[in-house]
């Protein structure tokens, strides 16, 4: 599986409140978040959705049903599994 990591213009997670500067995108090359693409919090796992301004919002019930069945949904929270479990290998 090909993943990038690279800085972004922060956003904050509307659960955890934890200040996200980094994204992984999940194929190939470098991609900056369009309004409606999803994301999840590497801290709480929160599924998030980036708006029209570039913050993000908690996804709905219903959109976090339709995510659940999402194989990249899947992959990403396999990566922030990963992502957690080495900050924990850090500390
Ligand atoms: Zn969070």
């Amino acid at each position: 599986m090909k993943v990038n990591t690279y800085k972004v213009e922060p956003v904050t997670c509307p659960r955890c409140l934890m200040r996200m500067d980094g994204l992984t995108h999940i194929g190939p090359g470098m991609a900056l978040p369009d309004p409606g693409d999803v994301t999840l919090c590497a801290y709480c796992e929160a599924l998030l959705v980036y708006t029209d301004d570039g913050t993000v919002r908690l996804a709905t019930e219903d959109e976090q049903v339709e995510m659940a069945m999402d194989s990249r949904v899947r992959t990403m929270r396999v990566l922030a599994a990963e992502i957690r479990a080495n900050r924990a290998s850090r500390q």
